[in-house]
């Protein structure tokens, strides 16, 4: 990989780790997520980078995709909480996550972060994701529960949040073979459920989808912002400034030029628990970014 590439994959998990670390103390019982998710995306600005997708702060059965309400007024409660961060330094990205547990379900916790240190301890050029794959689902199931098995890692790339090989949290048939210059977010997730998520009812991510011609100036002003300022990467309903971005934000979605991201939840309700860390396939091995 290009030393200045490698740089900048490095600055954008440093910046995270530490964000993370600061953060963390600030989930607690009875604090707004919305303050978290403010200090979070605050926090990595004034580090110099940029978040790559909304603050993700997801609940209990919520496993993913999560991010406070422009005016959420929400509370963390005796929560198992998910805070998932992003953040890239011109366009290289860094993705990590941590559960922080409120609920009293510590072995649940454990058996995320357990399955991925397992997975991270295989991770070398030539290795499988097939094989990664079933280290974490055996980890995860050695401690009584199961992965959730349709939900996976990803690959990164520059201004790409989500992009091959696909990381799976279970055993495959087949996989990806990882080569020098790969970065990929692995992610498993561990659930006391029936190990299923489905999109749930709540959409606060969006992320741009392609060009459409929008009669309306607020939802031509808006498309031009979405592009310039988050590119190909998700956004916040709550990062829209104005009254008319709302109104301007749901003809763009009605016209195919946004996507929504909906919360994935457990769909028997069951808790889910997630950590997760960047790679970056280096000749000689791999090199975690967001410790
Ligand atoms: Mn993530
Ligand atoms: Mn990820």
């Amino acid at each position: 990989m290009d030393a200045e590439i490698l740089e900048k994959y490095r600055s954008a998990g440093r910046i995270l780790a530490e964000v993370l670390a600061e953060a963390r103390p600030k989930v607690e019982t009875g604090a707004s997520l919305l303050d978290v998710a403010n200090f979070v995306e605050d926090a990595i600005r004034s580090k110099g980078g940029q978040p790559a997708f909304p603050c993700n702060i997801s609940l209990d059965r919520n496993a993913a995709h999560y991010t406070p309400s422009p005016k959420d007024l929400s509370t963390f409660g005796e929560s198992m909480v998910k805070l998932d961060v992003g953040v890239h330094v011109d366009g290289y990205i860094a993705d990590a996550a941590v559960t922080i547990d409120l609920s009293g379900h510590d072995k649940l916790t454990e058996a995320s972060k357990a399955a991925l240190e397992a997975a991270l301890d295989i991770v070398r050029p030539g290795a499988d994701t097939a094989q990664i794959g079933k280290v974490i689902e055996e980890t995860i199931t050695g401690y009584g529960y199961r992965p959730v098995y349709n939900l996976t890692g990803h690959g990164l790339s520059r201004y790409q949040a989500h992009d091959e090989p696909a990381v799976p949290n279970r055993a495959m048939e087949k996989g990806t073979v990882l080569k020098e210059g790969d970065v990929i977010a692995i992610e498993p997730f561990a659930t006391n459920g029936s190990g299923r998520i489905s999109e749930g009812p709540i959409n606060e991510i969006y992320g741009f989808s392609a060009p459409r011609p929008m009669r309306l100036p607020a939802a031509r002003s808006l498309l031009k912002e979405i592009t310039e300022n988050y590119r190909t990467l998700p956004f916040a309903r709550r990062w829209l400034k104005g009254e008319r971005a709302e109104y301007a934000l749901m003809l763009l979605l009605r016209s195919g030029a946004v996507h929504t991201y909906p919360v994935l939840w457990e769909v028997e309700g069951a808790l889910v628990s997630q950590a997760e860390h960047t790679v970056v396939i280096l000749e000689e091995g791999c090199e975690v970014t967001t410790r």
